[in-house]
């Protein structure tokens, strides 16, 4: 059941801000992305490339007198596609608009098919080197030009026309905002600050319901020299995910703005229980390889997988638990909890020091 789309002017301290909730096909059921009705006419991410989601953002732009033609700027929080898809359908439908996004992602958006194309063959190495079973290797390779198709249904490339970086101010006639760059969600996330107003648009890395996933894929083809385990350099989603929301700790903005589940009013709580989420599943984890070292015994991400989580759940599940423990294993490695060996057969394993 489609929700209202158009929440005109939700925030009295910022009336030109409205939030527009477009519908999604997977996952949640929809996304927030904020039209500012200021000079430039902008937009604070798209939505997913569908018919459904254009014709919701249109609808909520006519009940305001404006078509998508009149759209100026996009501004986008970050590099996915339910943020960024509907950028290249805007300018088909004759917006001159600039997108603007944080240099980190703008490959993502700029060159969508193959950097999805890489990142899903770079999966199967991934998770091969976690120590998954043929069996969920076979189904995830199976799965991969399903996972492709499904990604370019909803995605499409862009150009960008500003890279923005840390301290970048984005600009209206009457207001502006800061870039706060927050890595971990994706590594180009981005806030903006709204500091006179006390409003932060918080993209998926703070969100309304529920806590951001982190991404992790390889940066580089050829292994790190410096690695004694010969590993390829990784962008370590969840190491970054923690650092970018303790620094967010503390903070008194009115409300944050996020990409999911409405406005929220307590930035500093919402902040705590996210990393509090992280945190007691890392505790937990570590408890476990404690008391496996105790035992002289090693682990890798894939039996850790095995020993937390039911099984028989989808492919899409197994895939995300793994790409947690891989993201928790990372913490732990990098807070000096665990050490790391490669096996003969190639796989990585951990071991409690
Ligand atoms: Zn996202």
């Amino acid at each position: 059941m489609p929700g209202r789309v158009l929440h005109r002017s939700p925030l009295p301290e910022r009336p030109q801000i409205h939030m527009l909730s477009l519908p999604l096909e997977w996952e949640l059921e929809s996304t927030q992305v904020y039209f500012i009705e200021d000079d430039p006419l902008t937009l604070i991410d798209t939505g997913v490339k569908s018919r459904a989601s254009l014709a919701a953002l249109e609808s909520a732009l006519d009940e305001l007198g404006y078509g998508v033609a009149d759209i100026e700027r996009v501004v986008l929080t970050h590099g996915h596609r339910d943020h960024f898809g509907l950028v290249e359908t805007l300018r088909e439908r004759g917006a001159r608009l600039e997108c603007w996004v944080h240099e980190a992602d703008a490959p993502m958006v700029e060159d969508f098919e193959s950097v999805v194309r890489a990142r899903l063959g770079d999966a199967l190495e991934l998770f091969r080197e976690s120590g998954a079973t043929s069996d969920v290797l076979e189904r995830i390779e199976d799965d991969r030009f399903h996972a492709l198709d499904q990604n370019l249904a909803e995605g499409q490339s862009t150009r960008v026309d500003r890279a923005l970086r840390e301290g970048d101010r984005v600009e209206w006639k009457d207001f502006a905002v800061r870039v706060l760059h927050s890595p971990g969600h994706t590594p180009g996330h981005l806030l903006l600050e709204d500091e006179a107003a006390g409003l932060l648009f918080t993209g998926d890395q703070v969100m309304g319901q529920g806590v951001p996933r982190a991404e992790t894929f390889y940066l580089n083809a050829l292994p790190d020299p410096a690695d004694a385990c010969r590993r390829r350099p990784r962008f370590q989603g969840l190491v970054e995910l923690r650092r970018s929301l303790r620094r967010l700790r503390g903070r008194s903005d009115k409300w944050l703005l996020p990409g999911f589940g409405g406005l929220v009013r307590r930035a500093d709580r919402t902040v705590r229980d996210t990393i509090l989420y992280y945190d007691v599943r890392l505790q937990r984890i570590d408890r476990g390889l404690r008391h496996l070292a105790a035992m002289d015994q090693e682990v890798t991400a894939f039996d850790l997988r095995t020993a937390l989580f039911p099984p028989d759940e989808s492919l899409e599940q197994t895939r995300v638990q793994l790409l947690l423990l891989i993201g928790a294993l990372d913490c732990l490695e990098q807070d000096g909890l665990i050490v790391t060996r490669r096996r003969s057969d190639g796989v990585l394993a951990h071991r409690h020091r």
